[in-house]
């Protein structure tokens, strides 16, 4: 997906890039993918803006971390409490 010169915007989930429209080259449109990642991005002017990215765009951040944060690590785990040695 192309984006639309350095366009973006910033709102809470979805992804902060402006891509080409297919149907009218002239107007962007919201990039349509599913946000995945959050974290800051610098804009054109050099100012670190805090945004949420789609897989692809997430590549452009400077500072990552999953949008999900917290949930998928416990959902993947069944933690053990240390057993003891039987004497
Ligand atoms: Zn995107």
């Amino acid at each position: 997906m192309r984006t639309y010169a350095n366009a973006y915007m910033l709102e809470p989930g979805r992804c902060f890039r402006l891509v080409e429209n297919d149907r009218n080259s002239d107007q962007p449109m919201a990039c349509p993918n599913l946000v995945v990642i959050r974290g800051q991005w610098r804009d054109g002017a050099g100012t670190l803006r805090l945004v949420e990215a789609c897989a692809e765009h997430g590549a452009e951040l400077e500072v990552r971390r999953p949008a999900d944060q917290g949930t998928a690590t416990e959902a993947t785990g069944s933690r053990r409490e240390p057993r003891r040695a039987g004497r």
